[in-house]
């Protein structure tokens, strides 16, 4: 079976990031507790933001902005989805 190219990710990834962010729903590696990331914990730094759980203090996300660019690590989500469409 062939492969496609990274283009057919156009749509679904679109979707899931043309949601409001606080509403999105992640799953926690460490402890799998799933929650919206408006009730994690999110601590200021000077680079940017450390995203942690509210259940078990893993970092869930790092978010970093430099440069004009956002760039974001996600090293404790098992799963990032995006809020049901209203
Ligand atoms: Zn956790």
């Amino acid at each position: 079976m062939g492969h496609l190219d990274g283009n057919v990710l156009a749509g679904p990834i679109g979707d899931l990031l043309s949601f409001e962010p606080t509403t999105a729903r992640g799953e926690c590696a460490g402890c799998g507790d799933v929650a919206a990331l408006a009730q994690a914990a999110v601590y200021g730094h000077p680079m940017g933001y450390v995203v942690r759980c509210r259940s078990c203090d893993d970092v869930l996300m790092v978010v970093v902005e430099r440069g004009g660019r956002t760039m974001l690590r996600m090293p404790g989500l098992r799963r990032l989805e995006g809020a049901d469409p209203v």
